[in-house]
């Protein structure tokens, strides 16, 4: 005689859940939205450089599309010049920098305006 209830197994629920690796299924985004656009945030100020030709620029004075003229000005490396030959040479030898274009700075002018736009300077 069995009247007795059966044993309910699995009265304490241990169900171990195996670690679920869930997989994190990245849909292929199919075209289009790559975010490739940079986005330059960088101020638009044109840095002009000054060389010893002319240079085309707008001037920052008169606002004039213009090509600088250029003229030459004794600068670091005249006087740099003129004091090394005054030491090695015979006296007047040291005016010879100041007769020569390449140890000059240069000059930029606005030629609309006159007003000196930029320098070139060899030091
Ligand atoms: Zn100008």
């Amino acid at each position: 005689m069995n009247d007795a209830p059966p044993p309910y197994p699995g009265s304490d629920n241990k169900a171990e859940y195996p670690p679920q690796h869930q997989g994190q299924y990245m849909p292929y985004q199919q075209g289009g939205d790559s975010d490739t656009t940079v986005i330059l945030n960088q101020p638009v100020t044109i840095i002009q450089t000054f060389g010893e030709c002319c240079i085309r620029l707008n001037c920052q004075f008169c606002h004039a599309d213009v090509i600088t003229s250029t003229e030459y000005e004794p600068g670091t490396l005249t006087w740099l010049a003129c004091f090394l030959i005054f030491l090695f040479f015979p006296l007047g030898c040291c005016l010879i920098p100041f007769c020569i274009d390449g140890t000059k700075d240069v000059v930029h002018r606005c030629p609309n305006c006159g007003v000196e736009v930029g320098r070139f300077k060899r030091m």
